[in-house]
């Protein structure tokens, strides 16, 4: 594709994506949706299609989306969630994908994917760690909380079509230029995140409907809190509360025991035997680890990969991971020295217009 039609192409998403925003007070849900479907297919290079991987994960999602559309038809949630028709939120088109990555990350772009990263993965000693993370991983959707700070972030898509340019280098011998353009408007979108955020109310909220979800699905309150009390336990929860803008784990793990010990005496009648037993998780954690080593290595699976790493953490960790904020910088340097080099090319034509060539 020539590069120019790859600027045309990527100008005319953003504008789309635009007009599907205008005068609305927040994103509607199908500018959410066509975003999400973007970033998915910059993404998609590191998502693991294995079916016994994507099955189980899938699996476990539908478990949890099963339970939301019964507790919906029960009026369950915030108004937001109410603002519009949540049947897609309940359809098999939501998608629950294991993507390749050694980032420490679950993340949700509000519209119909959510990707566990296999580093994740590898952390949880039981299905119950997965779930509680997916659970709090689908409240965001379901509260509609990326409508929000879509809304709030849009005007960063501005100089979306310079990245054009880092797309059309970023293709691989596999997939070339039909990857190029995929990449580039997922590094816009990427981009668009890094300095989007959920506020405290948002994780608040994500984090009492995950466990409702979670333990009306039929997973074991009592284990709701163990994913973040075993990052406790890593010594992640250092930085003082008031220099992050995610609440204190430790307050997470607390609240999560209090939920558990409130419930009602017929919760019992809730539980049901986890998707996988404890011997197959370990064997699919055994799995994930054999199939990413070995994924085709090509250029656009490490494209996707450093999307994935740029990501911000979306709820786990009290602060921004390391490799995290150099991915996230490598992205916002990219956007600036692309958008240099196309205004100076602009000047060029400007000046070469003037002198009559
Ligand atoms: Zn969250």
């Amino acid at each position: 594709m020539a590069l120019r039609s790859l600027l045309h192409r990527l100008v005319m998403i953003v504008c789309l994506g635009s007009a599907a925003m205008a005068g609305v007070g927040c994103a509607t849900d199908a500018a959410v949706i066509d975003q999400a479907n973007q970033m998915h297919s910059g993404l998609e290079p590191a998502v693991i299609t294995d079916p016994h991987l994507a099955g189980y994960i899938q699996a476990v999602g539908e478990r949890i989306i099963a339970t939301a559309r019964e507790m919906n038809r029960q009026n369950y949630g915030p108004s937001a969630h109410r603002e519009e028709d949540s049947q897609w939120m309940y359809s098999k088109e939501m998608q629950f994908h294991f993507v390749n990555s050694k980032t420490l990350n679950a993340f949700t772009t509000g519209g119909e994917h959510m990707y566990i990263y296999t580093a994740l993965f590898e952390q949880c000693k039981t299905e119950d760690e997965l779930a509680a993370v997916m659970a709090h991983e689908y409240g965001h959707v379901y509260g509609r909380h990326i409508h929000k700070s879509m809304n709030r972030q849009y005007l960063v898509l501005g100089s979306a079509a310079a990245m054009g340019l880092v797309g059309y280098a970023a293709g691989g011998d596999k997939h070339g230029d039909e990857y190029a353009s995929a990449f580039a408007s997922a590094a816009v979108l990427v981009g668009n995140f890094i300095g989007m955020g959920y506020t405290r109310k948002d994780e608040a909220q994500a984090d009492q409907m995950g466990f409702d979800f979670y333990v009306r699905a039929g997973w074991d309150p009592a284990h709701f809190a163990d994913f973040f009390q075993g990052l406790i336990d890593k010594g992640m929860d250092t930085t003082p509360e008031i220099l992050s803008d995610h609440p204190p784990l430790r307050d997470r793990v607390a609240a999560a025991r209090e939920r558990a010990n409130q419930l009602p005496p017929a919760a019992r009648n809730w539980r049901k035997p986890n998707v996988a037993t404890p011997q197959q998780f370990a064997e699919l954690k055994r799995w994930a680890i054999e199939v990413g080593q070995h994924m085709p290595d090509d250029k656009s699976l490490e494209k996707a990969q450093e999307l994935l790493q740029a990501l911000p953490r979306s709820c786990l960790t009290p602060v921004v991971q390391q490799d995290q904020q150099q991915a996230q910088q490598k992205i916002i340097d990219d956007l600036q020295r692309v958008e240099e080099q196309q205004r100076q090319a602009d000047q060029a034509a400007r000046r070469q217009s003037r002198s009559g060539h």
